[in-house]
C-alpha cells in the first residue's frame, strides 16, 4: 500500500530529513527533529505525491489517503491522550503547507482546527481560561473562512463592525467573543450553506485548500520567476496544537543558539509566561530574557522561573547546533511544565554575525575551512562594513529605486550640494536628493550621509562616485518628482520637504519616511580578517581596487587590495580648484591659453598621484588618462552657467556658444576617451608628465612605484600606437630630466566590442588589457547606462531581464566578448596581463566567469574588495 501519510511523534518518525521532495521542507524537518529525540508535538505529513495526484485526478484524494489520515489522527490521540472532536479533552491541530522549496503566495497556516461549539467548552475547561478558548475559536473561524473557504476577509470585518462598531476582539469580554463566534459562523453558513462543525470535515477541507493553494496565480508566478518546477507539489503538515497559556507553568518563546546580531557564542532568547506565540510576535506583551546575559538584566528569566525546563532547553539547543552545524533559531512552547519544540531552523543573522559564526564554528572544529568559506555569500561582505537598518525598527517605504551602493543612512533632505555642507557644518546629517548628480555635487556627496537620485542607473555618476566613497546610495527612483523650485519632492501621495528626515537603504534600493535607527558596522573584526585570509589562500584571481584619491587607495589597501586597477583621472577634477582649471582649458580659444590651463592642472594632478603612489607603495597602480566627454565638466542649468562664466571671467554668451559647440547627440559615443587624446595630445602629455613627476618624487623618497598607464576607449590599433608614443615620449623625457629609472607599462581598456573582437591587433601594442565592462555592456546591449532606469524596471516586471546587466555580469552576451578579447589578445601577445575594471570586477557572477576565462585580476570599488576576495575563492572552489 502506497503511503501518503508519514507519522512523526513519540521519538520516532516514518520520514527522514532526506525526504524533502516528498515531505516538503517543513515535513522533513519535523521528521528529523522527531528522530533526534526532540520533544516535537506529534502529527503527520501528507505527502507532495498526494498533492500531485489531487491535481492529476480531478481533485480526488489518492486511494487509501483518507484512511491513512484517520490512522494518523488515531496515533496522535493515543500519544497525547486527547480526542479529536472530544468535548472533554479536545485534540486540536495546526495545519500548514510545506513545499520542497518555500514559496510565498501559498496558503500558510490554520490554527486550532478541531474547534466547534462543543470542543470550545473543553478547551475552556482545560485551560481554565474561557476567554482564551473563545478567542481561539474566533480566530479559527476567521482563518477557516478566509483561507480555507475563500470567503473574503472583508465580509467578516463588515459583520463584526455592524454588531460591535469599532470594538476590537482584543478588547471584548467573554460574552461579546461568544456572540462574535456566532456571527462568524453565520457568515460561513451564508456562503457555504453551513458551518462545518465536524472536525473531520474541517480537516478534509483544510488539506484540500492547501493543495489548491499550490496552484494560485501568485504561487505559479513565483515558481516561474524562480525556476521552481511545476511538478514539486506541496506537502501538508498536521500537528498537535500545544498551548503556552495554560497557567503559570506554561509559556512560549524563541531561542537562538548564538547571538544573531553579533554572532557571539551565547545562548540567548526571549519568552513569555502563560502566553501564546502570537503574543510574542504581536508585541502586546514585553517578552523576558531566557537567561541573564549580565547581572543588570531584568528578572523573570526562564532560568529563574522554570529552572528544569531551562536546563532541558539549554541541553537541546546544544544538541541542535551540533547536529545541524550551524546557528539555530528555535521556537518552543511549555504546556503545563512540558517543553515542546515547534521548529528549529538555521537562524537568520546580520552579515557581521554570519562571518563571526562561520569563523567561530571553524575554530571550534565543528565545520572545516571550505565549509566556513562557502557559508558566506560574497555579496554579504559589502554589508559587513556598512551600517544596516535596525531590523526591529518599524518603517514605511515611500519609494524605491535601484540599489547603487549598500548601507543604510538617514538624514534631512537637501537638494543642493551647498545645503548638505551647511547642515554638515552644523553637525547635522543630510541626504542629498537630486535628479542626477554631476561633478558639481561632489562636495555635497562627500559630506552627505547618503545620496538619492530620481534618474540614472547603477553606473551613473551618483552610483559610481557613491560606491567609491562607500556611501549609501539609491539611484533611478523614477517615481520621485523632484521640484527644486519649491524645495520638495513627491513620492506618490507623500510630500517630502527640504529639511524633512528620510532614510535610505542602498542595499535594497528603498526610501523610507522619517528617521529609522541604524546599526553601526563593526570596525575591525578579527573574524573577517581570518575569513579573508583563508579566501586568499584559495583564490586564483588577484583583487585590485578602483580608487582615485590617496584616502580611497589607503582604504582599499586596508581591505586587502593588491594594487589599483583603475584610477579615473577625471575624478581628480572633482576638487573645485582642479575643476576650475579644467573649465579654463575647455573654453580656451588658443593654444597659449590651453597650455596655461594645463600648466595649472599639472601640479594638482601631481599631488594627487603622489598620495596614491605613497598609499600603494610596492603595488601596481593603473592610471587611466582622461576619458569622459568634456561637457561633463561644464554646467548645464542657466543659473550655473552664468556663475561659471563670471568665475572664469568670460562673457556669458561666449560660454554659451562653447557649450553648444560641445553639445553632442550621444555624448557617450562622442568625443571622449582616447579620441580626446588623439585630437588634443597635450592633455594626455600633461597627465603623463604629472604622473611620472609624482612617481619620481615618491621613488626618490624611497618608495616603490609600479605605474601602468591606461588608454581608454580604443577601437583601432592605430589609436593605441599613436598614444602609446605620446606616453612613452613624455615619460622618457621626465625620467631623463629627473635621472630616475622606473619601469612602467602601457596598456588599454577594452570597452568597445570592436576592440574585443580584434584584440589580437591591439594586443601587439599593449602590455595589459583591462576590460571596461560598464561601457562594454552598454555598447553590447546598445542602451545608455544613464537612461536605462526608464525602461529597466518594466523589463524586470515582465520577466525579460532578471537583474540589471550593469549590476550582474551578462555572461551570455558580454562574456563572449571578454572571452574572445582575452584569447585573441593572449594569442598575439603571450605576456599580456588581463584584468577587469568595470563595476563587474566586484560582482560575484562576473568573478565566477572571469576566473573560468583565466584572467589575472579584477578591480572594484574599495568597499567591494572583501566581496571580490571571497568571490575569487568561491570561484576557485567551483561555487560560482
Ligand atoms: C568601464 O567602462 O567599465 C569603466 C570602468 O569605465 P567608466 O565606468 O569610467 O566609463
Ligand atoms: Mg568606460
Amino acid at each position: 500500500m502506497h503511503s501518503y501519510v508519514y507519522f512523526f511523534g513519540g521519538g520516532q518518525a516514518e520520514g527522514s530529513a532526506a525526504q524533502k521532495q516528498l515531505l516538503g521542507g517543513k515535513g522533513a524537518n519535523l521528521a528529523e527533529m522527531t528522530n533526534l529525540g526532540l520533544p516535537v508535538p506529534p502529527g503527520f505529513t501528507v505527502t507532495t505525491d498526494a498533492c500531485l495526484h489531487f491535481f492529476d485526478h480531478d481533485r480526488q484524494h489518492p486511494p487509501g489517503m483518507d484512511d491513512q489520515v484517520r490512522a494518523g489522527v488515531a496515533r496522535v490521540e493515543q500519544l497525547t491522550q486527547k480526542g479529536f472532536g472530544s468535548a472533554a479533552n479536545p485534540l486540536l491541530f495546526s495545519v500548514r503547507s510545506g513545499a520542497p522549496v518555500s514559496m510565498p503566495g501559498m496558503m500558510d497556516t490554520v490554527l486550532n482546527l478541531g474547534l466547534n461549539d462543543d470542543t470550545v467548552q473543553g478547551l475552556a475547561l482545560k485551560t481554565g481560561n474561557p476567554r482564551f478558548a473563545w478567542d481561539s475559536y474566533r480566530r479559527f473561524l476567521y482563518m477557516l473562512g478566509d483561507v480555507v473557504l475563500e470567503i473574503h476577509g472583508s465580509r467578516f470585518h463588515r459583520a463584526r463592525k455592524s454588531a460591535f462598531a469599532d470594538l476590537a476582539p482584543g478588547d471584548m469580554d467573554l460574552a461579546s467573543l461568544q456572540k462574535l463566534c456566532g456571527i462568524f459562523q453565520e457568515v460561513i453558513s451564508e456562503a457555504w450553506g453551513s458551518f462545518p462543525e465536524d472536525p473531520w470535515d474541517q480537516l478534509d477541507i483544510a488539506i484540500d485548500a492547501i493543495f489548491r493553494s499550490f496552484n494560485t496565480p501568485r504561487a505559479r508566478y513565483y515558481r516561474k520567476t524562480h525556476g521552481i518546477p511545476e511538478d514539486c507539489g506541496t506537502a501538508v503538515n498536521v500537528q498537535t496544537m500545544v498551548f503556552g497559556n495554560m497557567g503559570d507553568d506554561s509559556g512560549t518563546g524563541v531561542a537562538f543558539t548564538r547571538n544573531p546580531s553579533t554572532g557571539e557564542r551565547v545562548f540567548f532568547g526571549e519568552w513569555l509566561p502563560n502566553a501564546q506565540g502570537e503574543d510574542v510576535v504581536a508585541g502586546t506583551h514585553t517578552p523576558r530574557p531566557l537567561n541573564r546575559q549580565k547581572e543588570a538584566d531584568a528578572e523573570g528569566t526562564l532560568a529563574e522561573d522554570m529552572p528544569e525546563v531551562y536546563i532541558q532547553l539549554n541541553d537541546l539547543q546544544k544538541r541542535l547546533e551540533a547536529h545541524y552545524r550551524d546557528m539555530q533559531d528555535i521556537e518552543f512552547t511549555i504546556e503545563q511544565g512540558t517543553l515542546y519544540l515547534l521548529q528549529t531552523r538555521t537562524g537568520k543573522r546580520t552579515p557581521a554575525a554570519a562571518v563571526q559564526i562561520a569563523v567561530d564554528l571553524e575554530r571550534e572544529g565543528v565545520i572545516d575551512r571550505d565549509t566556513a568559506l562557502g557559508r558566506i555569500e560574497p555579496g554579504l561582505l559589502e554589508m559587513v562594513l556598512r551600517p544596516v537598518l535596525d531590523p526591529d525598527a518599524p518603517r514605511r517605504a515611500i519609494s524605491a529605486g535601484l540599489p547603487a551602493s549598500p548601507g543604510a543612512a538617514c538624514g534631512r533632505v537637501v537638494f543642493h550640494s551647498d545645503e548638505a555642507q551647511d547642515l554638515h557644518d552644523r553637525g547635522e546629517q543630510a541626504i542629498l536628493v537630486r535628479m542626477e548628480t554631476s561633478p558639481e555635487d561632489i562636495q555635497g556627496m562627500t559630506v552627505a550621509e547618503g545620496i538619492l537620485t530620481s534618474r540614472g542607473g547603477q553606473t551613473s555618476h551618483a552610483a559610481v562616485v557613491a560606491r567609491g566613497m562607500g556611501k549609501p546610495c539609491v539611484v533611478g527612483a523614477t517615481e520621485l518628482l523632484i521640484d527644486y523650485g519649491r524645495n520638495l519632492f513627491y513620492a506618490g501621495d507623500t510630500v517630502v520637504k527640504h529639511g524633512d528626515w528620510i532614510t535610505i537603504d542602498g542595499a535594497l534600493g528603498e526610501v523610507y519616511e522619517g528617521r529609522i535607527p541604524t546599526l553601526a558596522p563593526p570596525t575591525d573584526s578579527d573574524a573577517l580578517q581570518d575569513l579573508l585570509s583563508w579566501a586568499d589562500e584559495k583564490a586564483v584571481l588577484a583583487v585590485r581596487a578602483n580608487a582615485d584619491t590617496g584616502r580611497d587607495a589607503t582604504r582599499a589597501r586596508e581591505l586587502g587590495a593588491i594594487g589599483i586597477g583603475l584610477c579615473r583621472t577625471e575624478h581628480m577634477f572633482f576638487k573645485p580648484e582642479a575643476l576650475r582649471w579644467m573649465r579654463e582649458l575647455i573654453v580656451a580659444e588658443d593654444q597659449k591659453s590651453r597650455l596655461r590651463a594645463l600648466a595649472q592642472i599639472l601640479p594638482i594632478q601631481r599631488t594627487d598621484f603622489v598620495e596614491i603612489f605613497q598609499a600603494m607603495d610596492g603595488l601596481p597602480v593603473t592610471v587611466r588618462l582622461l576619458d569622459p566627454p568634456l561637457h561633463e565638466f561644464l554646467p548645464h542649468e542657466d543659473a550655473d552657467v552664468a556663475e561659471v562664466a563670471a568665475d572664469l571671467g568670460v562673457r556669458l554668451e561666449r560660454l554659451r556658444t562653447r557649450l553648444s559647440q560641445l553639445r553632442e547627440s550621444n555624448p557617450m559615443l562622442g568625443h571622449r576617451g582616447c579620441r580626446l587624446g588623439v585630437t588634443s595630445p597635450e592633455i594626455y602629455a600633461t597627465q603623463v608628465r604629472a604622473l611620472f613627476d609624482a612617481a619620481c618624487d615618491v621613488t626618490e623618497a624611497g618608495g616603490v612605484v609600479l605605474p601602468e598607464v591606461m588608454i581608454p576607449l580604443v577601437a583601432l590599433d592605430g589609436e593605441l600606437i599613436r598614444l602609446r608614443k605620446v606616453v612613452e615620449d613624455t615619460a622618457e623625457e621626465v625620467l631623463a630630466q629627473r635621472g630616475c629609472r622606473i619601469d612602467y607599462k602601457v596598456g588599454t581598456m577594452i570597452e568597445l566590442p570592436r576592440a574585443a573582437l580584434l584584440a589580437d591587433t591591439i594586443a601587439l601594442h599593449a602590455d595589459f588589457f583591462s576590460f571596461g565592462t560598464n561601457d562594454l555592456t552598454q555598447l553590447t546591449y546598445g542602451f545608455s547606462r544613464d537612461d536605462m532606469g526608464k525602461f529597466f524596471p518594466a523589463y524586470v516586471d515582465l520577466g525579460l531581464l532578471r537583474d540589471s546587466p550593469l549590476a550582474t555580469f551578462d555572461v551570455a552576451g558580454v562574456g563572449q566578448l571578454v572571452q574572445t578579447g582575452t584569447e585573441r589578445g593572449r594569442g598575439a601577445n603571450e605576456r599580456l596581463k588581463v584584468g577587469v575594471c568595470g563595476e563587474h570586477g566586484g560582482d560575484p557572477t562576473g568573478i565566477g566567469f572571469f576566473h573560468q576565462v583565466g584572467l589575472d585580476y579584477v578591480s572594484c570599488s574599495p568597499f567591494r574588495v572583501p566581496v571580490a576576495r571571497l568571490a575569487a575563492a568561491h570561484a576557485a572552489m567551483g561555487l560560482l
